[in-house]
């Protein structure tokens, strides 16, 4: 579903990932863990073609780019690229302006250019599906910091991605609204969406993840099975990390 070879992004002269060879098949949850500053966003960004490549190449189902292709195919396949990987930050970034429905359904009536009926009824079965539904009319403003996440992951899910990728999606949350985010997140992984989630919630990397992709220094030092990787991690440096942690 993702592959990156010896993928590589520099910011002024300065490279933050050097040379990620990272594969995601399809249905699989691969949670990024690593120190602050490791690369960790700058990689989602780049899965997402919110980033430029300095080096190497992308590919999001069948959709490939390579840092040395002429820029206009380049610009087009990552247009392509960024349909299909929805994307969930830390902060909701929800339209103030427009009631959750209207959030939800604003990729569908732009982009996909259905008509409002159309995009209405589908938009409101997204926030069933986050447990919104009855909050379609209200405004990010009156709702809490875990249901505008919620919002956020149908208003993702609308342009119906073949792969999710997740930010920290619950760090600017309050402790007790995490829980829920996180149950929608598990919810989307049992109906089989292929993830990439950036987080620090220990127990969920721990149960849902297929795969921990530890990065430090803009590489991936270590790649394993949550298991094995929070039992015996192998490098110094995710001992140190994990360390920290508890
Ligand atoms: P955190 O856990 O704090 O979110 P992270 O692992 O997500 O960290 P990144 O945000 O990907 O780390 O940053 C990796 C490195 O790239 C950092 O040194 C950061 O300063 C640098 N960086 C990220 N974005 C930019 C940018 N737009 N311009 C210049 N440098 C950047
Ligand atoms: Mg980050």
């Amino acid at each position: 579903m993702i592959r990156t070879t010896e993928l590589s992004k520099s910011f002024h002269g300065v490279e933050v990932l050097r040379s990620i060879d990272l594969g995601v098949a399809a249905r699989e949850i691969v949670v990024l863990l690593g120190p602050s500053g490791s690369g960790k966003s700058t990689l989602l960004r780049c899965l997402n073609g919110l980033e430029e490549l300095s080096g190497g190449s992308l590919e999001v189902n069948g959709v490939r780019v390579d840092a040395d292709m002429p820029s206009r195919r380049k610009r087009s396949s990552f247009r392509e690229i960024r349909r299909n990987a929805g994307m969930v930050f830390q902060q909701f970034n929800l339209y103030p302006h427009k009631t959750a429905l209207g959030n939800v359904i604003e990729s569908l009536l732009t982009v996909k250019k259905l008509g409002r009926a159309e995009a209405e009824g589908i938009g409101e079965r997204l926030l069933e599906r986050v447990g919104l539904a009855d909050k379609k009319d209200q405004y990010p403003s009156r709702l809490s910091g875990g249901q505008q996440q919620r919002v956020a992951i149908a208003r993702a899910l609308a342009m119906e991605p073949s792969v999710m990728l997740f930010d920290e999606p619950t760090s600017a949350l309050d402790p007790e609204l995490v829980g829920e985010v996180l149950e929608v997140m598990r919810q989307l992984a049992r109906e089989g969406m292929t993830m990439v989630v950036v987080t620090h919630e220990m127990k969920f990397a721990r149960q849902v993840a297929n795969r921990i992709v530890f990065m430090d220094g803009g590489v991936v030092v270590e790649e394993r099975e949550p298991e094995d990787f929070f039992r015996d991690p192998r490098s110094e440096r995710a001992r140190k990390f994990l360390n920290q942690l508890s």
